[in-house]
C-alpha cells in the first residue's frame, strides 16, 4: 500500500488498488488512528439536542459550545410546537409503520404531509411525493426517470446525492453557475439524447450562492430541457414568504421538479419532490425506494407538518435568521475574512490551505465555538473553508463571541483576504 498518511485524505482509500475489501478497511483504520493520534477530529458527539449552544465531547473533553454546525435554520428542532406535534403523532399513530408505502405503509400522515408540502408550494397533494431523507428523494427521482438514452446535465457543485442519481444514465457537467458552458452543453447535446435534464440547487450547500435560476430557465426552454432544482439550503429562508430561491423569480409553477429536505428548515427528517402529478405518479409508484424502502415515521411526519404551518404563522422566525446573517457576514466582512459569494444562511470563511484551515477549527474550538473545516473531497483541494450555518437561535453575544474569536485567530495565523 502507497498512501502517505501525512498527505492523504479520506478519498484515497475510497479504492485502493489491489486491496480486497478487508485491506481497505485495514488501511483506513490505520489512517484513523493516525489522525487521531496527531489531534485531527473527524466527528466530535453532541450530547444535547440540536441547538445553537452544544455539549459537545470533542479531543476528550466536554463542554459548551456555541454550534454553527447544524441547518436548522429557524430552530424549529426544537420548537414547543413542533415537539408537541410529534408527541401526538406517536400517541396516535404510535411509532413506526412497519411496512413500505406500496404494501400497507401509506398512512394518513404521510397523505396529510404531501397535501401540506405541495400547498405550501401552492400546489395538490398528487403533486408531492416524500422521502426518507432528502438524499434519497434526489438519488431515487434522477434514478427512475433517467436511464442510458438520457443525460442529466449538472452544475458541478451540486449535492453529493445528484451525482448518485446519475449512475444509470449519462452525466455531464459544467462549471458552477456558468451559463456559456451550461449552453455549450445543451447545444451539442441536442438531438443525442432522449430526455436533456439540468440539475441545479437553489442555493450551493459549500458557498451558500444562488444559482442564476432566470436564466437557467430561458436556456433549458430554449433547448428543450427540463429542469430540476435542488433547493435544501432555500426553502423557508429565501423568498418573499420563505417559499425559497424560486419564489422571488415567479417560476415556481414552472420548475419541472423541484426537491427539498425536511432535515434542515423544516428541523427533522426525510425528503420531498414536487412535480406534475404525472410525474410524481411515475416516481411514486416506480421507484425502488418507494417500492422497497418503509418511509416516514408518525412523529417524523406530524412534526413536519407543523413546522410548514410555523412559516407562515410565526415568520419573526425568518427575519431574526436574516438579521443574524447580515450581521454576522457584515462582521466577518469588515474585519477582511473572505465569506465568497454567499446570500443564504450558509456562511464560510474562506482560507485555502487545508492544514491552516484545520488549525482554524481547532483554535475556534478553543475559544468554545463549534464548526466545520471543509476540505478536499467536499470542495476542490485549494479552496478549504470553515462552513457556518447562522440560525435564528443565535442571540447577539454568541455572534459577538465568535466574531471576537475569528479576529484573535485572524491575526495568529493571517487568514484575512490578501
Ligand atoms: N441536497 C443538498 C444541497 C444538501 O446539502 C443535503 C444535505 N446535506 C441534501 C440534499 C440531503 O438532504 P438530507 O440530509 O435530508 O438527506
Amino acid at each position: 500500500m502507497n498512501i502517505d498518511f501525512t498527505t492523504a485524505t479520506f478519498k484515497d482509500f475510497e479504492n485502493i488498488p489491489g486491496l480486497d475489501m478487508m485491506e481497505r478497511a485495514n488501511a483506513y483504520y490505520d489512517f484513523l488512528d493516525y489522525m487521531k493520534s496527531n489531534g485531527h477530529r473527524y466527528r466530535l458527539q453532541n450530547n444535547t439536542g440540536c441547538s445553537s449552544i452544544m455539549n459537545v465531547t470533542a479531543e476528550n473533553t466536554t463542554k459548551e459550545f456555541i454550534s454553527f454546525v447544524t441547518s436548522d435554520y429557524l430552530g424549529f428542532t426544537q420548537h414547543p410546537k413542533v415537539k408537541q406535534a410529534a408527541i401526538e403523532g406517536v400517541e396516535k399513530f404510535g411509532a413506526g409503520t412497519a411496512a413500505t408505502p406500496l404494501i400497507g405503509g401509506y398512512y394518513s400522515y404521510h397523505n396529510d404531509l404531501e397535501e401540506k408540502i405541495a400547498g405550501f408550494f401552492g400546489r395538490s397533494q398528487d403533486e408531492a411525493v416524500i422521502f426518507t431523507t432528502g438524499y434519497t428523494a434526489n438519488s431515487a427521482t434522477l434514478q427512475i426517470l433517467l436511464q442510458k438514452e438520457d443525460i442529466a446535465i449538472v452544475d458541478m457543485a451540486v449535492h453529493a446525492s445528484v451525482y448518485e442519481g446519475c449512475i444509470l444514465t449519462n452525466r455531464k457537467t459544467f462549471p458552477h453557475n456558468n451559463l456559456e458552458a451550461l449552453e455549450h452543453i445543451l447545444k451539442t447535446s441536442e438531438n443525442q439524447y432522449r430526455t436533456k435534464l439540468v440539475v441545479i440547487d437553489g442555493v450551493y450547500s459549500q458557498d451558500g450562492d444562488t444559482a442564476p435560476i432566470e436564466e437557467i430557465y430561458q436556456l433549458v426552454k430554449k433547448y428543450n430541457a427540463y429542469l430540476m432544482v435542488d433547493d435544501v439550503h432555500g426553502v423557508g429562508i429565501l423568498g418573499k414568504t420563505g417559499r425559497g430561491t424560486i419564489e422571488d423569480t415567479g417560476l415556481l409553477d414552472k420548475i419541472d421538479i423541484i426537491t427539498g429536505t425536511f432535515s434542515k428548515t423544516f428541523g427533522n427528517l426525510g425528503g420531498y419532490v414536487i412535480a406534475n402529478k404525472k410525474l410524481t405518479n411515475f416516481i411514486r409508484f416506480q421507484s425502488r425506494q418507494q417500492i422497497f424502502s418503509a418511509t416516514t415515521p408518525p412523529p417524523t411526519a406530524t412534526g413536519i407538518i407543523k413546522a410548514i404551518e410555523l412559516i407562515d404563522e410565526e415568520p419573526h422566525w425568518r427575519l431574526k435568521l436574516w438579521d443574524n446573517i447580515n450581521y454576522f457576514k457584515k462582521g466577518l466582512d469588515d474585519m477582511g475574512l473572505d465569506t465568497g459569494t454567499t446570500c443564504s444562511a450558509v456562511v464560510p470563511v474562506k482560507i485555502g490551505d487545508p492544514h491552516i484551515t484545520g488549525d482554524v477549527g481547532k483554535l475556534l474550538l478553543d475559544h468554545g465555538i463549534y464548526t466545520n473545516p471543509i476540505i478536499y473531497p467536499a470542495v476542490a483541494r485549494k479552496d478549504a473553508r470553515i462552513r457556518m450555518s447562522v440560525t435564528a437561535t443565535h442571540e447577539r453575544e454568541h455572534l459577538d463571541k465568535t466574531l471576537n474569536a475569528f479576529e484573535d485567530i485572524k491575526n495568529k495565523l493571517h487568514i484575512a483576504k490578501k
